[in-house]
């Protein structure tokens, strides 16, 4: 199949963009990206799809979200960090199921596709039923079971029991080209060293990737001090956790010393400008980061704390927050916004197989429509992307080279059938 359209962004090396562009897909890989007249000639028997005025691009990544927290979107608001999470979030939580997790997971996914992210790196407990979700979606994720230390858990009524649960569903998931894992102890403040030890060595026995909350607020870091003498990344460092299939999100709190160990140890960084801003937490420096050439990506977080999943809203929140923090409008540039929820995305999940329309690489893109008013004229399509765009411009979804999404239609999930589920379970949060 060739898509056409009227712009194509590639975010290649050289961040080509194509006026008259045309991406082929054969199978779930990018098999040509050019002009349209070009690409039609070197593959004319090709069907073709033609989307006349809209950009063709690379598919939106969210670095960090909890994707079955749509069930408890708007249901706790306007709270401090601690309060959200440990009056209202905790307990609500504690009641959860592994069919609410699934129906919520499945539900977010509907919202994720509709506005343009093909993958996501996710955080939870009981990561087999959201990965479950993502499995019948269609979309690409990263499914990370979240470790703390507060048992009986969801997913086990003990460390032991919770970690067989990881190395049973490790094992089933070999097979997943869409579905990758990791261990997520969710924070230094709800782990202790060993138990951080031991999730290390779980994410080395089942070849998981690794990631957690960290430096999320100045409190984090104050009681991290106090009760292990160092600042959470030295902490961690000590502990031998951190290493290049790690993610850490959030960042706010972080100082150079931070940011060199971060540096040293090859992790990725994901940015949630949205949640850092809703629950005050602070703003990341995300242009020293990127001084010290660490990837960063950017991420949502869940719908509980943002309240969305919408990351074309996240791309335009994280450039507008670094300029007016900086009091600099020279900072965080629409190009810099779109390649953290690209490439960035593509080293935060550490798949170098998406994030940008090249030949050969996984065929994950979007396509929004540029005949809306907001999406008009186009002097710079980057800038229409990142500061015009609010996500409901998207009409086309494609992961694997499996459309999910297309003018209205979910191919893959029953959006009528999901929102009457998800009305549901927000009356039994009440219940
Ligand atoms: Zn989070």
């Amino acid at each position: 199949m060739i898509y056409i359209a009227d712009y194509v962004v590639t975010q290649n090396a050289t961040r080509d963009c194509i006026y008259n562009g045309a991406v082929a897909v054969e199978g779930n890989r990018i098999a040509d990206v050019g002009f349209a007249d070009e690409v039609i000639s070197r593959r004319c028997d090709d069907k073709r799809l033609n989307l006349g005025q809209a950009v063709i691009m690379p598919g939106l990544i969210n670095g960090h979200t909890h994707v079955a927290m749509s069930a408890l979107r708007g249901y706790s608001d306007d709270k401090t960090l601690m309060d959200w999470l440990q009056k209202d979030i905790f307990p609500a939580e504690a009641r959860l199921t592994f069919e609410i997790i699934k129906i919520s997971s499945l539900f977010s996914c509907t919202e994720l596709i509709r506005t343009g992210c093909t993958s996501f790196y996710d955080m939870y407990m009981m990561a087999d039923a959201v990965a479950e979700a993502a499995d019948e979606s269609g979309l690409r994720a990263v499914l990370g079971e979240s470790v703390s230390m507060y048992f009986p858990g969801l997913a086990g009524k003990d460390e032991e029991t919770l970690f067989e649960r990881v190395r049973e569903y490790s094992a089933k998931w070999k097979d997943k080209s869409r579905i990758n894992g990791a261990v997520c102890p969710h924070s230094v403040y709800t782990t202790d060293a060993r138990l951080l030890e031991r999730c290390r060595e779980l994410a080395d026995e089942t070849g998981f990737l690794f990631s957690m909350h960290m430096s999320e607020t100045k409190g984090e870091t104050q009681n991290c001090l106090k009760e292990n003498g160092a600042r959470p990344l030295d902490y961690c460092r000590s502990l031998g956790i951190l290493s290049s299939d790690t993610t850490l999100y959030h960042m706010v709190d972080v100082n150079d010393d931070d940011l060199g160990i971060v540096k040293e140890c090859g992790c990725a960084i994901v940015h949630n400008p949205a949640s850092n801003m809703k629950l005050a937490s602070g703003v990341a420096p995300i242009s020293r980061m990127l001084d010290f050439e660490i990837p960063v990506a950017i991420g949502t977080d869940g719908p509980a704390s943002n309240n969305s999943q919408n990351m074309v809203r996240e791309m335009y929140l994280a450039s507008l927050l670094q300029k007016v923090d900086k009091l600099d409008p020279l900072q965080a540039p629409a190009h810099s916004i779109l390649d953290m929820a690209t490439a960035g995305g593509s080293a935060a999940l550490h798949n170098k197989n998406i994030g940008s329309l090249e030949k050969g690489k996984l065929a994950d893109f979007i396509a929004l429509d540029l005949t809306s008013p907001n999406m008009q004229p186009v002097h710079s399509i980057i800038s229409n992307i990142v500061y015009s765009a609010t996500g409901l411009e998207n009409r086309l979804t494609v992961v694997d080279g499996q459309i999910l999404y297309k003018d209205g239609e979910f191919l893959t999930l029953d959006y009528a059938g999901l929102s009457k589920q998800i009305h549901a379970i927000r009356d039994w949060v009440y219940k």
